[in-house]
């Protein structure tokens, strides 16, 4: 997603990260959750599951944004994200 101007503050702001889990044979591969990804994220695999269908895979880990659009479009509740904490500054002692 390209935005039309720079925000102010995005020098000190981080997007906030996810992590993308997929149930591979609950997916019925309708290729929603990989055409409507804001950041690219998803890509259909090669491979089967066991219904037949085409699954995603996640091809680009390190762009998710954890904006769940994936875990709303998807019908089958096949694909979910979680948010990647930051590592905390450890208190100096
Ligand atoms: S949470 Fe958003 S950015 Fe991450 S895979 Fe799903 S649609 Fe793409
Ligand atoms: S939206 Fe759900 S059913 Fe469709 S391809 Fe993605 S994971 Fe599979």
């Amino acid at each position: 997603m390209k935005l039309w101007r720079k925000p102010l503050d995005s020098d000190e702001k981080k997007p906030p990260q996810g992590r993308v889990h997929i149930l591979i044979e609950r997916c019925k591969g309708c290729g929603f959750c990989i055409t409507y990804c804001p950041k690219d994220v998803l890509e259909s695999s090669p491979d089967f599951n066991r219904r037949g269908y085409h699954p995603p895979v996640v091809v680009h880990p390190e762009r998710c944004v954890n904006c769940g659009l994936c875990t709303i479009i998807c019908a089958e509740f096949a694909i979910w994200t979680t948010p990647v904490e930051e590592p905390q500054p450890q208190p100096q002692t």
